[in-house]
């Protein structure tokens, strides 16, 4: 097999880090800072529908720090300080993470992702949101202010078989999500896909496809997890009956290594794995903490010889 293709494959983590492109792109160490603006959702307030997916209970993935109370200033504060003693971070993206970050009028998030801009160390936000909740005018708004900073747009796909999206109550369509991407490309706005492996009646084989349906869109970055089930959630009743049964570690690392063989080199990799806070962690339980599940499946790379894009075709 040939050796590692480009500069854009960090050669010892054999993916391209979304950590190593955003250096190279502005020269210093650059962190993300969670906020909690306080949104809701469209999956949840019954507009679109309710009960939320059968995963969701947000609390799994927003640091303590993160209240919407607290204001955005004082959460961009606490996060700095956190990145720059621990990693020496320079610089910052302030991710609007929780629930629905579009989901407002343009005036409402104009002034919050404003706010966040407003800093001097900050280069640019990153928006989470539902594929079915980027209005023209939110995405106006954010292409305006991609002319002057950086922005990510990070679009919830979960799975790309519409079957499964039903099961899970996402209550968008994988054509919902091909819309957004095409309606954002174009715009020097990242793209980034939110992606999860391991729901039930989701086969490996049907799984890596996303590889190839998103080498085939306008896709910058991606971000992919376990299915992971936490208290306060459907997932977490199925489990206790008997309708969920967790991927192992080894399938898992597996898997994700043979998607990032066929994702291609230029999207960058932002997420390998999920985790959850140890009091609402119902399953798994892999006993790993984050950086070793990152290192787990760099080094089933490493032990294959193989690294992100080698397979693509
Ligand atoms: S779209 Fe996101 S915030 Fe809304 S219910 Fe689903 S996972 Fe939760």
């Amino acid at each position: 097999m040939p050796s590692i293709p480009d500069e854009t494959i960090h050669p010892q983590l054999r993916i391209h880090s979304y950590g190593h492109y955003l250096r190279r792109r502005f020269g210093c160490r650059v962190s993300k800072v969670n906020v909690d603006a306080g949104f809701t959702c469209p999956n949840r307030d019954g507009s679109k529908g309710t009960g939320g997916c059968i995963y969701c209970n947000n609390v799994s993935f927003s640091p303590r720090e993160t209240q919407p109370v607290i204001p955005i200033e004082e959460q961009m504060a606490a996060g700095m300080a956190y990145h720059r003693r621990r990693l020496g971070s320079q610089k910052f993206i302030i991710y609007f993470q929780k629930y629905t970050n579009t989901y407002g009028s343009v005036e409402h998030l104009s002034g919050l992702y404003r706010r966040a801009l407003d800093h001097p160390d900050v280069l640019g936000i990153s928006v989470g949101t539902r594929p079915d909740a980027l209005s023209d005018e939110a995405l106006e708004l954010l292409t305006e202010i991609a002319r002057t900073h950086y922005v990510c747009l990070e679009l919830g796909l979960q799975s790309m078989d519409d079957d499964i999206l039903t099961r899970i109550n996402r209550g968008h369509t994988l054509e919902d999500f091909v819309s957004a991407v095409e309606r954002a490309a174009g715009r020097n706005i990242d793209i980034c896909a939110h992606l999860i492996y391991g729901f039930p009646g989701e086969t490996a084989t049907e799984f890596l496809k996303t590889a190839d349906l998103l080498a085939s869109l306008a896709i910058d970055s991606v971000k992919l997890h376990q299915l992971h089930a936490v208290e306060g959630t459907g997932l977490a009743e199925m489990h206790r009956h008997g309708g969920f049964t967790p991927l192992t570690l080894p399938e898992y690392v597996a898997v994700a290594a043979d998607f990032l063989e066929r994702l291609p080199a230029r999207i960058t990799v932002q997420r390998l794995y999920g985790s959850a806070p140890l009091a609402i962690r119902v399953a798994p339980q892999w006993g790993l903490k984050n950086n070793q599940m990152w290192f787990a499946i760099v080094n089933e790379l490493t032990r294959r010889g193989t690294w992100q894009g080698c397979r693509v075709g």
